[in-house]
Formats: structure tokens, sequence, C-alpha cells
């Protein structure tokens, strides 16, 4: 990467980190490589290994760009693309859990994650547990002497609970568990997993770094004592992103963080909107002095991203369904981070064992880049037709 000077501000950071132009012509962005094949120039170079590119699945200048900038951001030894976000899940998992481990898992995960432990780590003999996201440095409690892996991810899906992070490191590590982190939500300019004790960050960049709802991919960040065999595991999977995904994710990377201050700025804005409005029970967003884990967000977290729920008073589905279907400019889809708003309903049915009660639907909003007396004017006919139903 660029030398860059040691005490630049994010923004700087993002701009210049990752591909030095001076390796390729001065080309401000870095080659876009399509490769399987790289030649050698001889034969005691082939059967010597002996130059930085060797096989397409390996790497190539394109992702050792955004790898590169990404390690700036996480403070990580190293850094691997994986084709999207789940696949940054489960290849840590596969990893570090053998026949026989046990892996701890938050109760608010992101549900593939959940699919994947009941699933196919099931299947092949590791035994995954549920823990209640507040557990802190109760943990201890959680912890089997098999227990490899304690899986984290603040705030919650949908739900947004936050974690002692620094505290389950800390238990986790006397017990000589690794400790993981799915920090999409906040992405490393909001908060450091590897700051904070943790081993591995895990980061859907199909998300903020992606930015336009048009791209997947995954990023998974380790630290020193587990990247080689974090990095030999990506390797017999065979896992590597393609050329064009990887480009535009380290293209958004330049333009994230004014675009996360615009997304926090916005959904801070409607969210306090949100607290004022009769028809809503609750609003779920850390960054909020209502929100129970606000003082762990204000302590460990630097900022908040565009995305968080809010609780309809009224019953069940059909009200979810008609505020839903009231709205114009939010879209109704999966995935976030976008420049446009979503809204979704969400489902808890899968949590095991913080089956709170949130007395109304719960909807997800993901605050886009559009203006926000637009999103809320939205938002307000969304409530008018739950009102409708009297
Ligand atoms: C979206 C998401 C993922 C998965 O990312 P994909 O690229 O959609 O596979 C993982 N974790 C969290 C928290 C997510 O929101």
């Amino acid at each position: 990467m660029t030398k860059l000077p040691d005490d630049i501000g994010i923004n700087t950071l993002l701009a210049h980190a990752g591909h030095n132009p001076r390796d390729f012509h001065g080309f401000v962005q870095p080659p876009v490589v399509h490769a399987s094949t790289v030649l050698f120039p001889d034969a005691e170079t082939m059967l010597g290994r002996k130059q930085r590119y060797t096989y397409g699945t390996r790497g190539t200048p394109t992702t050792d760009a955004l790898a590169s900038a990404v390690d700036a951001l996480e403070g990580s030894a190293g850094t691997v693309c994986v084709p999207s976000g789940l696949a940054a899940v489960t290849i840590p998992l596969l990893t570090f859990l053998s026949a026989g481990d046990h892996l701890l898992c938050v109760d608010s995960v992101y549900n593939p994650t959940r699919r994947f432990a009941d699933g196919l780590l099931t299947r092949m003999g590791i035994e995954t547990t549920y823990y209640p996201p507040e557990v802190g440095k109760a943990i201890a409690d959680y912890m089997k002497s098999n227990t490899k892996v304690v899986w984290t991810e603040s705030p919650g899906s949908n739900t947004f609970e936050m974690q002692d992070i620094p505290a389950i490191c800390e238990i986790a590590h006397e017990r000589n568990a690794l400790v993981m982190m799915d920090n999409t939500w906040a992405t490393p300019l909001y908060f450091k997993p590897l700051d904070f004790g943790v081993d591995i960050s895990v980061h859907a960049a199909t998300k903020y770094p992606g930015g336009h709802s048009d791209v997947l991919l995954g990023l998974v960040s380790a630290n020193e004592q587990c990247w080689e065999q974090l990095y030999d595991t990506f390797l017999w999977m065979g896992c590597i992103a393609g050329p064009d995904d990887v480009y535009q994710v380290q293209r958004g990377l330049k333009t994230m963080g004014i675009r996360l201050a615009r997304h926090q700025e916005s959904a801070l804005e409607i969210a306090r909107w949100c607290e004022e409005q009769r028809g809503i029970e609750a609003v779920l967003h850390p960054a909020l002095q209502s929100h129970p884990g606000h003082d762990l967000w204000k302590r460990d977290f630097s900022g908040s991203s565009g995305l968080f729920s809010i609780v309809l008073q009224g019953e069940g589905p059909s009200a979810g369904a008609a505020f839903l279907d009231a709205l114009k400019i939010f879209g109704l889809g999966y995935s976030w981070g976008g420049h446009e708003s979503l809204a979704v309903l969400v489902n808890l049915s899968d949590r095991t064992v913080t089956k709170t009660d949130y007395r109304g639907p719960v909807i997800r909003l993901q605050i886009g880049l559009e203006d926000p007396k637009d999103l809320i004017a939205d938002l307000q006919r969304g409530l008018d037709a739950v009102r409708a139903l009297g």
C-alpha cells in the first residue's frame, strides 16, 4: 500500500489505502485483473514459485488492493476476499472448528449463520449452543471444555442488542477459545474488533463497502495468530471472489466514509422522529439513549450506521403488512447498506434463548441516502395505514 503518514483521518485513509498508483503506471485505481493462469519467465521461477503471483485462486493485484486497504482499516495481519458475506462467516468457522468441538453463538445472530451452524456444522460433528447477547462476563457459564470459538455479532441482527466484546474476549481467551465477530453493521470505521481483543473480524462488504445493492462480497480479517491458518483454509476451499466484484468494493471504500456519515445522520434523525410517534411502541437503535445497550455502544463504538428497527403498535402480521404496503420510497427487500432505503418485516421465530416479547410487529429499516424528510413522509404513510386498520 501507499506509504501514508501515521496520524491521518479516516477519510484520508479510505481515499489512499490499498493501491499505490505508482505500482501501475500512475493510474489512480488498481487494474481489474481477470486471471486463472499466471506465466512464469523460466522453469526455475516456476518450480520454486518464486514470484508474487502464481495462480488466480491465490490472489491478484486487484484482491491485494482491497485486502491491504481493509488491513489498514481493521489493523489486521491479513484479509481474504470471498464471494459473499455468508462465505465470510463460514470460512473462518470451518478454519477453526473440528469434529468434537463446540461453538458458542450469540442468539441474535444473522439467521443464515445459524442455519450453517445447525446444518452443516452439526453434520460435521460440531455442536453449537446459543447464548443471550447481553451475557458479558457470564459467557463463562456457557463455555465448555471443548468450546473453540465464540461467535459474536454486535449489535445483533434485526433487534440490535449490544454485546460486551472486551469482556467476552477476556473470558474466551482465558479458556483458549477464539472470538470471531460479524462487524457488518458498524464497519471498521465505527468499531475495530481487533482493537477490542477479537481474533477474526468478518464483514459483509455487500453492505456499506459495496454501497449500491449490486455486488456480493465478504471480507475476513485475522490477527497475527490466526492469519496463516485462515489463509490456508481459504486456499483449500478455492473460494476467492471475482475480480469485478472486488474492484467494485475497493472503489466503494473510497466514498464509504462520507456515505456512512450520511446514513448515520439520517438514520438518527428518523429514529428520533419515530420515538415521538404514536403508533410506534419502541425504536431499537443503540445510539438512542432509550436503548438498553446504549452505554456499551457509547463506550466502544465511534458511530452508528443506517440500520435499525421499529416496533409497531398493533396486532401481528396484518399491521406489519399494511405498513409495508403503504410505503412509496422504501423498497421491500433484503440486504442493506445501499443508497436506497429498504424495509422488511422481521421474523424472530429462530431465537432460542432470547424470546423477547416485542408486543407488535418489528420492522427493520435501512435508511438510504435520500432526503430524510421524504423518508419521514413515507413512514407517516405507513403509520396512517396501520391506524386505518382500526
Ligand atoms: C447480509 C449479512 C451477511 C451476509 O452477506 P451476503 O453478502 O448477503 O451473503 C452476513 N452478516 C450480516 C450481519 C449481514 O447483514
